[in-house]
């Protein structure tokens, strides 16, 4: 990697999947048809897909090998044994099941969960087992153009007002996110992660990693934080586990491939208790949910993502397209983060006012000019408050254009910036949005809308 001049990827194609280039009439039909809700269009209709960077990566061809390597005995299947790395590892389908296990075993009701900002499917298997999530992030992470290197961290100052107000033992463990994907994949420092840490220790409280984007988490650590220049991925990624007890994983992110999580744990007495959750509700607690050769792929895809040249080049894209807006006076969430850009929707359309959920009209009408299909992460993911049932609407109202692993090309990201910087020339033609359909759960994913007058999100 030394002396390269650009981010340029570490590998070449070598199959490609041809994408149906679609007309804006059709778009416009589509978008409708999907209740203006992105999540919803069917994937035919998308050109560049940028919804998720979940499950969405491209697998190497050392993975795709490894397929055919996978050991389908239905107990100890071998390939479970490559995946070790906590002092116990339970596989998992995904996270968000790794989530449901930590969350039913080491939460009591009336518990208060403290974490660096709110990730949705974690916050409600918390609020499901009975507790409150608590918000410890540092303020910046809450301002779209705050420059702080590390938004993710965790406010020292926070965590000791929730133990000196609840006590620690109402405190159920802190929940620890690296590359804070709702603050816009801002990162954590080590400093930071150990000072959490040995606070929380000190007053008996567990951390439990969340550990999605970790690796990209060490990158940011290695390019920004002293003394760490020289480290591998794997050495600074071993540092931030070692501080915890015990970790979250959804290897559909970091990791590589299309589906895949799981618990790890030091303690030998909750590990058990989870191998008992885990055969109710996944499958044996040596494949989780998993097929043996999904879980050799998930092994091959962490070696690769700790590789630096594979993470110099994945957040290399990332930085192409958020200069290129920035350049253009997009407002976004700056620092540029890991995996991918947020656009600053209240800012974009500042005639649209929150009730009318400017982030899911933006997305839809991205989707509208372009194909290029987004995600809101804003008031529509926020939901409603637990107690009062009113909209609760975050600080930050933000367009995701998340970026799959080795899946687009730069004319992708250039397609991509020019149809922002032209909405962006244009926002007064973006429509407001209300909800037709609101699902009681994790609302985003199946919410329906229409716009607040005439039947189009993107006018002219
Ligand atoms: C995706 C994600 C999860 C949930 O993982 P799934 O595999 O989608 O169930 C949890 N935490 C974070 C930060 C995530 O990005």
């Amino acid at each position: 990697m030394t002396g390269r001049r650009s981010w340029a990827e570490p590998w070449k194609v070598k199959m490609v999947e041809h994408l149906r280039m679609t007309t804006r009439p059709e778009r416009e039909q589509a978008i409708a048809q999907a209740g203006f809700n992105t999540f919803l269009l069917p994937s035919e209709f998308v050109y560049i897909d940028l919804l998720t960077d979940s499950g969405t990566s491209a697998m190497s061809d050392r993975q795709w090998a490894g397929l055919m390597m996978g050991d389908e005995a239905y107990a100890g299947s071998m390939n479970y044994y490559h995946l070790e790395s906590y002092k116990h590892l339970i596989p998992t389908h995904q996270g968000r099941c790794a989530e449901h296990i930590i969350s039913q075993l080491c939460i009591r009701p009336g518990q208060t969960v403290p974490g660096n900002m709110y990730f949705t499917t974690t916050k409600m298997h918390q609020e499901l087992a009975g507790g409150s999530f608590a918000d410890v992030i540092i303020d910046e992470a809450h301002d779209p153009r705050s420059e702080h290197p590390f938004k993710g961290n965790c406010d020292l100052k926070k965590i000791e007002k929730l133990i000196r107000e609840h006590g620690a033992e109402k405190i159920a463990y802190l929940s620890l996110e690296t590359n804070v994907n709702m603050a816009g994949g801002q990162p954590c420092s080590m400093e930071n992660i150990r000072a959490t840490c040995d606070l929380c220790h000190r007053h008996g409280i567990k951390v439990y990693l969340d550990a999605t984007r970790a690796v990209e988490n060490a990158y940011f650590i290695r390019e920004r934080e002293p003394g760490y220049a020289n480290k591998t991925l794997a050495e600074i990624l071993r540092e931030i586990c070692d501080c915890t007890d015990g970790a979250t994983m959804s290897a559909k992110k970091d990791a590589l491939v299309n589906i895949g999580g799981f618990l790890a744990v030091n303690d030998d007495e909750l590990a058990e208790r989870a191998r008992n959750m885990v055969v109710v509700y996944e499958g044996l607690h040596t494949y989780g949910g998993l097929a043996g050769r999904d879980m050799e792929a998930m092994a091959i895809g962490i070696q690769e993502s700790v590789q630096l040249d594979h993470m110099h080049a994945r957040i290399g894209q990332v930085e192409y397209l958020g200069h290129k807006l920035i350049e253009a006076g997009v407002p976004i969430v700056r620092p540029i983060g890991g995996h991918g850009i947020f656009v600053d929707a209240a800012a974009f359309l500042p005639h649209i006012p929150r009730e009318e959920f400017p982030a899911q009209a933006l997305a839809a009408a991205l989707y509208v000019d372009s194909g290029v299909r987004a995600m809101e992460r804003g008031g529509v993911s926020a939901g409603r408050d637990k107690e009062t049932g009113k909209n609760l609407f975050p600080k930050l109202e933000l367009v995701r254009l998340t970026l799959p692993r080795r899946v687009y090309t730069q004319a992708h990201m250039d397609v991509t910036a020019e149809s922002v910087i032209a909405l962006l020339e244009n926002s007064r033609k973006v429509v407001g949005l209300r909800f037709t359909y609101e699902p009681k759960y994790l609302r985003f994913f199946q919410a329906r809308f229409e716009p607040v007058r005439g039947n189009r999100v993107l006018e002219g």
